[in-house]
């Protein structure tokens, strides 16, 4: 059957698919759970999605296995291969064991030392390439030509975005009242494409908003441009979104079901960080922090009181070293700003 270029038509297949995900053989539903300092520092109700309770620590478990898993028994002896900034890797690497599944994973070089023994550590090959994703991407693609191995991208595959999609699944089923917005930070739009499809679909009232670091704003240059774009560099402090440009299938839904596309510093994402670890005692990753940095910037932009905002805390794979520089950064800039 071909796939619905856009539209409800398109919103119903991802919704179908999003319903059928076995993501469950691996994935755990997280909690929803109220932020209250910062709700009432803000004045509206802040709900975090604690997709950092994930086993690999992030959500791309949803969308590594739905994709295995649907892979023929041909392409499953084929094993596969992938390139990732880190969480996705470590993703494929736990769905492909659990399936039996050889996997090879590409990823840059300056990619966190605890994602690449995340990922050796499941018993899936790690090879390091390139500067940053992008390289890394290309890498693969040519050794997925060059062998029997089918490629997994991270973000930019129907049954990635839907495995993805099953988070917006369990905040509906888990906030069944009113929502105002959801909170989703973006790196090749995976996430946020499979949110959207599931929520406009059911509830399009609810806002569906996407953060961006400031250093890969990829999907606001392609809603800008109207079509996906390459940016010319991408800046890896949150290396979980270090995207150049946003994927076409996720993009086909993004561009009419996400209401608005933010920006935020890495300094912001610091303050963000500790917020989050003020009112969880959980550390998350910068790109983890996204949405929450979004939420705050949105509220002090439009001086909004008395809605209920979901931020999805997406990851938490940082160095532990790495610290120091998180909390150097959010003192000077105030998180409690
Ligand atoms: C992958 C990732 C994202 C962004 O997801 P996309 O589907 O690439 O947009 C956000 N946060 C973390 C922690 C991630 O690993």
């Amino acid at each position: 059957m071909d796939m619905p270029t856009a539209g409800q038509p398109l919103l119903a297949h991802y919704v179908k698919k999003i319903l059928a995900a076995p993501v469950y053989q691996l994935a755990v539903r997280t909690p929803l759970q109220a932020a209250p300092a910062l709700s009432q520092r803000l004045d509206n109700q802040v709900l975090l999605k604690r997709e950092d309770l994930q086993p690999t620590f992030s959500f791309k478990i949803r969308g590594a296995y739905n994709k295995l898993a649907h892979l023929s028994e041909a392409q499953k002896a084929g094993g596969v291969i992938t390139a990732s900034a880190g969480n996705h890797a470590q993703g494929v690497a736990l769905a492909a064991r659990e399936l039996g599944i050889d996997a090879c994973i590409v990823m840059p070089e300056s990619t966190p030392e605890l994602k690449v023994i995340g990922v050796r550590s499941r018993g899936a090959q790690a090879l390091l390439h390139g500067a940053s994703f992008p390289f890394a991407l290309e890498h693969a693609l040519k050794l997925a030509r060059e062998s029997a191995r089918t490629f997994v991208s991270p973000f930019d595959d129907p049954d990635v975005i839907a495995g993805q999609g099953t988070v917006a699944m369990e905040i509906l089923r888990q906030h069944p009242g009113h929502l105002d917005a959801i909170f989703v930070p973006v790196g090749g739009g995976g996430l946020i494409a499979g949110i959207a499809a599931y929520v406009k679909y059911l509830r399009p009232q609810i806002r569906i908003i996407g953060v961006e670091s400031e250093h890969s704003a990829c999907l606001q240059a392609a809603m800008a441009a109207g079509e996906p774009v390459m940016l010319p560099s991408v800046g890896s402090f949150a290396d979980g979104v270090a995207v150049a440009q946003i994927g076409a299938h996720g993009f086909a839904i993004c561009r009419d079901y996400v209401d608005q596309v933010l920006t935020v510093s890495n300094d912001e994402l610091c303050a963000a960080i500790k917020d989050i670890y003020d009112d969880s005692r959980s550390i998350t990753e910068p790109s983890g922090a996204l949405a929450v940095a979004g939420i705050k910037q949105y509220v002090a932009r439009n001086g909004i009181k008395g809605q209920t905002l979901v931020a999805i805390d997406s990851g938490a794979n940082i160095n532990f070293d790495s610290l120091r520089h998180v909390a150097e950064r959010a003192a000077l800039c105030g998180a409690s700003a």
